[in-house]
């Protein structure tokens, strides 16, 4: 074999750089499902499917152009796989065929990276790494933008993309007159709720699909939640991810803006594009979605708010935390800026979603259910109540990582251990996402249906939200005394007389104990 093209699962892009000088001859494409990707986190079956399933759709496609794929995939009928980690399928590929160099596009996982590299020396054949030309801005870039910066801020890289890309720019200057429409899209559905909202594309599972199911029923039995061939709906190949993006642009982006903070009960989507699943695989690129977009802008299908609100998440946002990433791996993955204790894990009901919490009940049932969840409720909900309740920011990314179908490390781990959990100390968000109950009651109608309070901290209807967000106050008030953007929220604290600070801090004690029936 001349060159061995390894294509990773979330890799899955026929005009990768990896297969530029592809020669169906000489080279051959490698790809494995391997048991212990699946199992070093405890992978939500959901998950597992929503990564082997496009694999395999993938091989198929490479194999229909005449491309050789060397494909590992995991057995259904229980015989133990060949190997099972992913170094060791590998080295016994590298061990079985004459191998003269193996190609990758840059891993999106640091660990995997480094397991290569290894591989490479140990069989000494050569590696060559190329830049993964999905992304707008390279490692590097990133690199060279951060360099010599106090802080690194979301908006000024923003700005900074946006002009040199030239995405929604006119004459240098932003087409609307102002870089960011994020004070209109604070929206809330008032008392009535959501209205005729667009219905959601389900794609069936093909064979292909079902035998992966089949398979992940059979093999990770004992992983959380469950999939079979009614519940898995999402896209496994490029073309079924068009017709997510499709039908994002035309009955829900128009209404992405107003409504990207609102929550509401039962409903899964609401406006939000349902897409970071198939843009993470690579089944679509950011590029096309980003265009997309400015596209329906231009024709007046959606305006500006919309438009530029989700253009940030895709050309701010998701370059933002890559660029972190691979700036401060791998000690990132170790920071613990609020000093959390080590063995703090996220609560029991994070696993089965049992809980009177109405807000976390019904975040965790979707979870369950599709390995989904909206982005005000990983943040404002179980990114919240992980943050109070004092989770190790370790253990929620390892958790984050185990239930989302769009979790990968290099986005999961800025987002969950940085953006949502203050872990790293200030690098992703100038001040810790901390919010009491009262905060959701005004973004949606959780609390209407709920035992609990989120008016009152103290007391048996205290909600556990308004209890944490005080002792989290009060436990960190130290930390954050010369954090201007906290300024506010601690001179509220100090308006709680010296009793209601003991209850409040019995009762937190309490919950973080698991002492109280949540
Ligand atoms: P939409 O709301 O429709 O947003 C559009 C797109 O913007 C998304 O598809 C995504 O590609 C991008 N985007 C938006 N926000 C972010 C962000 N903060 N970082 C990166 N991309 C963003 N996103 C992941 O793709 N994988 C993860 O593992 C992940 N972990 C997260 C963990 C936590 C605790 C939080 C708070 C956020 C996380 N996010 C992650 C970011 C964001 O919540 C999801 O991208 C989004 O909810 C996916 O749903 P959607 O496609 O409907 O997004
Ligand atoms: Fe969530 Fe508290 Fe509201 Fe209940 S009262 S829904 S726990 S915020």
């Amino acid at each position: 074999i001349r060159n061995l093209v390894i294509v990773l699962g979330d890799q899955l892009n026929h005009d990768s750089a990896a297969l530029d000088d592809f020669d169906n001859q000489r080279d051959r494409v490698w790809m494995a499902e391997n048991q212990e990707e699946a199992t070093h986190v405890w992978c939500h079956k959901f998950r597992l499917v929503a990564f082997f399933a496009p694999m395999r759709h993938f091989r198929d496609e490479l194999d229909e152009k005449g491309r050789q794929v060397l494909y590992h995939a995991l057995p259904t009928d229980g015989r133990k796989a060949r190997t099972s980690s992913f170094a060791s399928l590998l080295t016994t590929t590298l061990n079985e065929h004459d191998v003269q160099k193996m190609i990758v596009v840059h891993p999106g996982d640091h660990r995997v990276l480094e397991s290569l590299k290894t591989v490479a020396d140990e069989q000494n054949v050569t590696l060559e790494i190329r830049d993964d030309r999905h992304f707008y801005c390279t490692i590097d870039q990133f690199r060279d933008w951060a360099d010599g910066r106090n802080s690194l801020v979301l908006e000024t890289f923003y700005r900074h993309m946006r002009k040199q890309h030239d995405v929604l720019i006119d004459g240098g200057d932003p087409v609307s007159g102002v870089w960011n429409h994020d004070k209109e899209n604070r929206g809330t559905f008032g008392k009535s709720g959501p209205s005729d909202l667009p219905h959601t594309h389900h794609f069936r599972p093909d064979d292909v699909t079902q035998d992966v199911i089949d398979m992940v029923n059979q093999r990770f039995d004992d992983h959380p939640g469950k999939v079979d061939a009614s519940s898995f709906d999402l896209p496994v190949t490029r073309s079924e991810a068009l017709t997510l993006l499709r039908e994002f642009i035309k009955h829900r982006l128009i209404h992405f803006g107003d409504y990207q903070d609102a929550m509401w009960s039962d409903q899964k989507y609401l406006y939000h594009s349902r897409l970071s699943h198939a843009i993470n695989l690579h089944l679509l690129s950011p590029r096309e979605v980003v265009d997309k977009a400015i596209a329906a802008f231009d024709s007046g299908e959606a305006p500006i708010n919309s438009v530029e609100g989700f253009v940030r998440q895709i050309l701010g946002w998701r370059e933002f935390v890559r660029g972190i990433y691979w700036t401060h791996m791998p000690d990132y993955q170790d920071r613990n800026a609020l000093q959390c204790d080590d063995d703090q894990d996220v609560p029991s009901f994070f696993w089965d979603g049992k809980t009177d919490m109405a807000c976390v009940a019904d975040a965790m049932r979707l979870l369950i259910e599709t390995g989904y969840a909206h982005h005000i409720q990983r943040l404002m909900v179980l990114g919240l109540f992980a943050q109070l309740y004092g989770t190790h920011p370790a253990k929620f990314h390892q958790w984050h990582m185990a239930m989302y179908n769009d979790a990968v490390d290099w986005v999961s781990l800025p987002n969950a251990l940085g953006m949502s959990q203050w872990g790293d100390g200030g690098l992703m968000a100038t001040k810790p996402y901390c919010a009491s109950g009262k905060y959701i009651k005004r973004m949606g109608n959780y609390c209407k249906g709920c035992r609990f309070n989120p008016d009152e901290a103290t007391g048996d209807d205290a909600c556990p939200f308004t209890t944490l967000y005080w002792d989290f106050l009060d436990r960190h008030q130290q930390q954050f005394k010369n954090n201007t953007r906290m300024t506010m929220q601690l001179k509220n604290l100090q308006r709680k007389d010296a009793s209601q600070m003991n209850a409040i801090r019995d009762r937190a004690q309490m919950i973080r104990r698991d002492e109280l029936d949540l």
